[in-house]
């Protein structure tokens, strides 16, 4: 039988319900949760949490494992090798378990390096959160990131790309539907991936049984997402020809109305947007409405809650000046944009792990893989507790330890 121990004497962030359940113990068995009362017969291995918080390990739904997050990324991985570049991912995945992150969904990689990665992560030899990673997302030539890989001209093209992905440890696919900040030589505001390839990705995806998400800040490729039938959308920010930010109500509504989950990457573009500010300039001269497209990320945010929609939390990480500890700073600015805690907690736990497919993911309770955090005080109250976590378990082993000697 799978080794046992008890946490007992905690009080457990209930994220479905907004609510904390005290004196509570979590019998973890193995990698799950066993099951979750009192326990008083118990005299296995127990950890005392001395009336602190538990609370689910947190999901941050879009990162880039092989991207620095500094001042310039691209240029970050332009000039590095491989070796280097597992160096990135190694040091990212550090900070992120440090960070209470348990779990991460990888949305662009040089695919080869990312599942060498996700295999050391998987087998214990290097210290990171559960991944779920798209391997090369795809883009038209020359398109947003093509730097890590993957473009693609033609719906033959696209189908054989994502089946690789997949037979290699895909968890789901991953468009760019439009340009993007990263990348010179591309808009934002152009919808740069013809639909029948969207359309055919959809189609591979479903056949599949994965979900599919595509990066776009056109309003175009909003449009064209929809038409597609694209489960999700990242970032959503509105930018018009020539390079206008306008948040347009009716086409958020149809995008509710489709049940498509917005990850609307609000903090790391306020970074950006306040970099260049200070500049004066940003990375891709194309990319005119840069400031007024980031910044409106955080007003699209306060539409997405007013109108209902579905919203899964995630950073970007590895992007712009986002290091893999951001996610707090994103709860934050869902909280500005009108979010309660409460609300913004559950995008990165419960609601996050069902928007991303994941059973037995993201809430304390039997049956669920044994991912959580013990806290200083109560996130329910105050996020910020969520950002230096006593201690972090990860499929119920302690996986770093705040001035302690955890493993990571
Ligand atoms: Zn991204």
């Amino acid at each position: 039988m799978a080794e046992a121990f008890l946490v007992e004497n905690a009080r457990i962030v209930q994220v479905t319900t907004g609510s904390i359940a005290a004196d509570r113990s979590v019998l973890v068995r193995g990698d799950r949760i066993e099951a979750v009362g009192r326990f008083p017969g118990w005299s296995g291995a127990t950890l005392d949490a001395e009336g602190r918080h538990l609370c689910p390990g947190l999901i941050d739904s879009h990162v880039h494992f092989f991207l620095d997050a500094g001042p310039d990324p691209r240029r970050g991985y332009l000039q590095s090798d491989d070796a280097q570049r597992m160096e990135t991912a190694r040091e990212n995945a550090r900070l992120a378990i440090r960070a209470g992150i348990t779990t991460v969904r990888d949305c662009a990689a040089p695919g080869r390096l990312m599942f060498r990665f996700q295999q050391k992560v998987d087998a214990g030899e290097v210290a990171g959160p559960h991944i779920v990673s798209c391997g090369y997302a795809l883009m038209r030539p020359k398109g947003h990131c093509h730097f890590l890989g993957g473009e693609v001209a033609t719906v033959r093209e696209a189908r054989q790309r994502i089946e690789w992905n997949l037979n290699h440890g895909a968890g789901f696919v991953k468009l760019m539907a439009s340009g993007g900040g990263l990348t010179p030589g591309t808009v934002p505001h152009e919808a740069d991936l013809p639909l029948e390839i969207m359309q055919a990705a959809v189609r591979e995806a479903r056949a599949n049984g994965v979900h599919i998400t595509a990066h776009c800040h056109a309003t175009d490729s909003i449009r064209r997402g929809i038409e597609a039938g694209l489960d999700m959308i990242e970032h959503a920010s509105f930018v018009e020809p020539p390079g206008r930010y306008r948040y347009d109500e009716d086409l958020t509504r149809e995008m509710r109305d489709a049940g498509i989950i917005v990850g609307p990457t609000v903090y790391s573009a306020l970074q950006t947007a306040r970099r260049f500010r200070a500049a004066g300039a940003a990375h891709n001269p194309g990319d005119v409405a840069a400031v007024e497209r980031l910044e409106g990320r955080l007003v699209n945010t306060g539409h997405f809650r007013r109108l209902g929609m579905k919203i899964i939390g995630g950073t970007d990480c590895g992007a712009t000046n986002t290091p893999f500890d951001s996610l707090v700073d994103e709860l934050d600015s869902y909280v500005e944009a009108g979010l309660s805690r409460s609300e913004a907690l559950r995008s990165v736990t419960d609601l996050g792990a069902s928007y991303l497919r994941l059973s037995r993911v993201g809430r304390i309770r039997p049956g669920h893989r044994a991912d959580f955090t013990l806290l200083a005080g109560n996130p329910l109250e105050d996020l910020e507790v969520l950002r230096r976590p006593l201690r972090v378990y990860k499929s119920g082993c302690l996986v770093h330890e705040r001035n302690g000697r955890g493993p990571a």
